[in-house]
């Protein structure tokens, strides 16, 4: 098991729950705008927030953000280790740098000595993408060693100076790659780990990679908290990150809608019925399982496994709970009868 940090009131590792957390793409100096942000992602499920803090007066920004959030934030730093302490200063409740590009060893200490005495954890996040040069000179290009390597010569930094409060990220845009380190830093680390796969590409995309990397470790036992990262509205990332940690069987509050990929048994509108169905339950925090098939032939079998579930027909459909036939119903009755089932359960 992995050691455990404190996030603002988010534990991560030791066993707690895997966090979902997002990045918002506001500007930090725009208060208003990043709080708005920030209150849609903790509707939808978001438990961490980071803020890039490029300069001061976007530290000045995170300050006025971290004294309203509903969420923990996070100062993402690059290079400059002051924003670092105004951010932690300013209510950060967690410091994302990079130690390699934030200036000498004494800078580093300011930062690791500011964290000790807020008692905030850093994450060092290392990157496929900006790796040292020497390690990119030993290794040739980014492999999972020099992944892993590089992550615990800036632990090793912090743990100089009696820092050990720490999480450890080592995303790459290159699924293997990222999966083939996480799984190497967590055969040979205790400190919890934040995963991710980074610069996905669009929405789609995005999804099919994060629900690889990350899911792939997490059905493997590793990661405490994520984040996973598209192009587009950090809303989405949340929401694709709940059906991960759902499908990973990590998390089971909500619905699981289990639903057949149709065929030439099919008679009815079971695609638009699918989607009809899920967007209903969107919001429904009940935790149980809703089939939804196109035919009598594994929808029954499907729906033993359901609480609740439809079997096409033709042109008219069977409710069943529990694998149980309940009623025959026409087509456009299904989706209001499905739902006043789900309403009693
Ligand atoms: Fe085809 Fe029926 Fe299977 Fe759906 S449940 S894929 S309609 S056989």
């Amino acid at each position: 098991m992995t050691r455990q940090i404190t996030v603002g009131n988010v534990k991560v590792g030791g066993g707690a729950p895997v966090s979902i957390q997002s990045m918002l793409n506001t500007k930090t100096t725009d208060v208003e705008g990043s709080l708005r942000q920030i209150k849609a992602l903790y509707t939808a499920g978001c438990e961490i927030a980071r803020l890039a803090v490029p300069d001061m007066d976007a530290a000045k920004g995170f300050a006025e953000i971290a004294k309203a959030s509903p969420l923990p934030l996070v100062a993402d730093i690059h290079f400059d280790y002051r924003l670092a302490i105004a951010a932690a200063e300013g209510g950060a409740a967690k410091i994302r740098i990079n130690p390699g590009n934030i200036g000498g060893e004494e800078r580093v200490k300011a930062v690791v000595d500011c964290c000790k005495e807020k008692h905030i954890p850093i994450r060092i996040g290392v990157n496929g993408g900006s790796l040292d040069k020497k390690l990119l000179e030993k290794y040739g290009h980014p492999t999972a060693e020099a992944l892993v390597e590089s992550a615990f010569s800036h632990l090793e930094l912090l743990e100089k100076y009696g820092f050990y409060d720490t999480c450890v990220s080592m995303k790459s845009s290159n699924v293997p790659l990222m999966m083939a380190a996480y799984r190497l830093f967590a055969s040979r680390s205790d400190y919890p780990l934040h995963i991710g796969v980074t610069e996905t590409g669009t929405e789609y995309m995005g999804t099919v990679k994060s629900a690889m990397g990350i899911g792939g470790l997490l059905c493997m036992g590793i990661g405490d908290t994520m984040r996973v990262s598209l192009t587009a509205d950090p809303v989405r990332e949340v929401e694709v990150a709940k059906t991960i940690l759902k499908a990973a069987g990590l998390r089971k509050s909500g619905v699981n809608i289990v639903s057949c990929p149709t065929c030439g048994r099919t008679r009815i509108d079971l695609i638009g019925l699918a989607n009809r169905v899920e967007e209903a339950l969107k919001d429904c925090k009940k935790n149980i399982t809703v089939a939804v098939m196109g035919c009598i032939v594994n929808g029954p079998g499907e729906a033993r496994e359901a609480d609740v579930g439809i079997a096409g027909g033709d042109g008219c459909g069977v409710i069943f709970m529990k694998g149980e036939l309940k009623e025959k119903v026409p087509y456009d009755a299904l989706l209001p009868t499905l739902l006043s089932y789900i309403e009693a359960l």
